[in-house]
């Protein structure tokens, strides 16, 4: 009996200090009994509470509305409600975020309800912090999923530049190894004639091809490299489109008689000009119509148009030949864009060819583009470019002098051969030539010959060109002797340092004997 009572007074303390809002209230929602937590929580007293208010009074006005739309039906049909989730009113008229349950019972003769109430600030908190966790680690996770994917961009992009890479290394070797072949035979040949000679001058026919072949090649590279890095500088001035075209057409001509192509020019009966390097421009015309005849089969049509435009000029290439995959019409002026690797193919070729031609053409304000209905179906490249603005042309560039004077020339190179072949070229033209294979033994010779000219490469074993350069122009001797520097590089850089070292001027090897002449013939003048 006595374990009865205690029990009845912790049911009592249990109710009365249990971890949530408890109240009973008879089914119209008069206030019976209230607990001290749900007191507490609404800042009542619970003389104010019961049997003075109803249930709804502690609701929101939206709450009473559920309460009367939802609940109290609910109540009715199964005798139950769970988790509704309502706002209370404290006396101040606060609201606070409720979880209710609500269970109606019969207890002895009267029908009451019985309510839970669960304040839930805590727990919208931690809801509000799980959202924005969740909402943080869905970023996380869409941004890893986004870097994978960029990666998996990248990575595909790297192969397939590794792969255009590789594909061009080993048609480098080919292209590289193909004038190399006829050079040694060549060079047999000569060795087993020795003594009779015989042969030589069709010798001389292949290795001037071949070296020309080789030069191209390595002057493509190199090319490329210095387009690619931004360093590629144009020597720009008025220049007549339409018969850099036509010189272009001539020099190609007998490529096209070999192919048995048909080649239809139709260019104005006038000069068109465009302010452009007319090496470079050449060059752009040549690949163009290169690929025209090497890309078309035996026998094709080719034709070359120019036409002037308000402010711009349009150079088109069209051929009858394989045409081009739409796919491959994005990507044709890119790198090593080859739609056959050259070694599967009897033309050759790097595939740098368009990539030169596109940073050209870009480098002179133009644009290129390439045409084709497809495979089998011809190709068309279209070259525009500004037309010079009248008021800047140029005064007609000066006729060189033909008058030819013997020099004295002293060649200094490190390179034997190199230095050895020039000079004998040099003494053909009739010069009085010296060479010299270190800079100091240029200095010696230099000071005892008394050369007029001299023609020093740069890097020696020794003491470097740009040195000798100083040393020459210190002594009393070597004011007036021209001094030409000959590199392997021609940047603007290059021909500064050179300037600076006292050189007169600045050629490029290989060195092309015109140029070289006609420096020398316009210090005769
Ligand atoms: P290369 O001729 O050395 O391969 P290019 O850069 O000049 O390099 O050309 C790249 C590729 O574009 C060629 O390999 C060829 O597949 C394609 N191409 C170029 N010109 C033509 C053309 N006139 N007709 C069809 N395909 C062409």
């Amino acid at each position: 009996m006595t374990g009865g009572a205690e029990v009845n007074r912790s049911d009592m303390s249990f109710f009365e200090h249990a971890p949530c809002g408890l109240l009973v209230a008879r089914t119209d929602g008069t206030i019976l009994r209230v607990n001290s937590t749900l007191c507490q929580a609404l800042d009542f007293r619970e003389d104010e509470l019961v049997g003075v208010k109803r249930v709804q009074n502690l609701l929101s006005v939206g709450g009473r509305l559920f309460f009367q739309t939802h609940c109290g039906p609910l109540l009715g049909m199964q005798g139950s409600v769970a988790e509704v989730q309502l706002e209370v009113l404290g006396r101040d008229g606060k609201r606070t975020p409720v979880l209710i349950n609500i269970v109606r019972k019969k207890i002895d003769t009267e029908v009451v309800d019985i309510w839970s109430i669960v304040v839930t600030i805590e727990r919208r908190a931690y809801e509000k912090e799980l959202l924005s966790e969740r909402m943080k680690a869905e970023a996380a996770a869409e941004a890893r999923m986004n870097a994978e994917e960029k990666l998996q961009e990248v990575n595909a992009q790297l192969s397939v530049e590794h792969r255009r890479k590789d594909e061009f290394l080993a048609t480098l070797a080919h292209e590289l190894r193909n004038p190399l072949a006829p050079l040694r035979n060549v060079l047999e040949v000569i060795r087993l004639n020795a003594s009779t000679g015989a042969g030589a001058p069709w010798g001389i026919d292949i290795i001037e091809r071949q070296t020309r072949q080789l030069t191209h090649l390595v002057e493509d590279l190199m090319d490329v490299s210095r387009i690619t890095q931004g360093r590629m500088q144009l020597r720009r001035a008025p220049c007549d489109l339409v018969g850099l075209v036509k010189a272009a057409i001539v020099d190609l001509q007998p490529m096209v008689e070999e192919a048995c192509h048909t080649l239809t020019v139709d260019v104005p009966g006038r000069a068109v000009q465009v302010d452009a390097d007319d090496v470079r421009l050449t060059q752009v015309v040549s690949n163009l119509l290169t690929n025209a005849i090497k890309y078309t089969e035996r026998g094709g049509q080719i034709a070359v148009t120019v036409s002037e435009g308000a402010a711009e000029v349009i150079v088109a290439v069209n051929d009858s030949g394989i045409g081009i995959p739409p796919s491959a019409l994005g990507s044709i002026f890119d790198m090593f864009s080859q739609q056959t690797p050259a070694l599967e193919r009897a033309q050759g070729g790097l595939g740098i060819g368009l990539a030169l031609v596109r940073g050209i053409v870009e480098l002179h304000g133009g644009r290129i583009r390439a045409d084709s209905a497809g495979v089998g179906q011809g190709s068309v490249f279209t070259l525009t470019l500004p037309l010079l603005q009248t008021g800047t042309l140029a005064g007609p560039i000066a006729p060189l002098p033909q008058k030819s004077v013997v020099r004295r020339i002293l060649v200094v190179d490190d390179n034997v051969d190199a230095a050895d072949t020039l000079a004998m070229a040099l003494e053909i033209l009739g010069h009085t030539v010296r060479v010299a294979y270190r800079g100091k033994d240029a200095l010696a010779q230099a000071e005892e010959f008394a050369p007029t000219i001299m023609l020093l490469d740069i890097g020696l074993p020794d003491i470097d060109g740009y040195e000798v350069a100083r040393r020459i122009r210190d002594a009393e001797w070597g004011k007036h002797i021209k001094l030409i520097a000959a590199t392997g590089w021609s940047q603007q850089s290059d021909q500064l340092l050179a300037t600076e070292a006292g050189f007169d001027s600045h050629l490029v090897k290989p060195i092309e004997f015109s140029r070289l002449r006609a420096l020398m013939e316009a210090d005769a003048s």
